[in-house]
Parts: structure tokens; sequence; C-alpha cells
């Protein structure tokens, strides 16, 4: 069976998965305070979604 030689220095691995990070879901607006906010996702501000729901916020 062909086999590698040397295995790959940490460096080089890492130099390869350099550009392998997924990239970010793109943001949006949140409807309700406008901030920008990641989509299918509760708003990190207001704690809304999809303009109803409510995530209890912590205030005062
Ligand atoms: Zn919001």
């Amino acid at each position: 069976m062909p086999n590698p030689k040397r295995r790959h220095s940490k460096s080089r691995k890492r130099w390869r998965r350099a550009h392998d990070a997924l990239p970010t879901p793109g943001l949006r607006k949140c409807s309700r305070c406008g901030q920008p906010a990641f989509p299918h996702a509760v708003c990190a501000n207001c704690g809304f979604y999809r303009g109803v729901e409510v995530v209890p916020k912590e205030e005062e």
C-alpha cells in the first residue's frame, strides 16, 4: 500500500486548514429593534424572534 513517507508538520497542517473555516452567516436587521442579528436566531438585543416570541430580557 502506498503510504506517505513523512507525516506533515503541525505547521503545514494548520497552514492548509487556514482556509477551511465555514463562512459566517450574513447578518440581517432585527425587525423590532433594527440591530444587526443572525438570521433564524433570537435577537440578542431585544430577545424577539419573528415579531412575537420573547426571550426574557434582563433589565434594570
Ligand atoms: Zn432586536
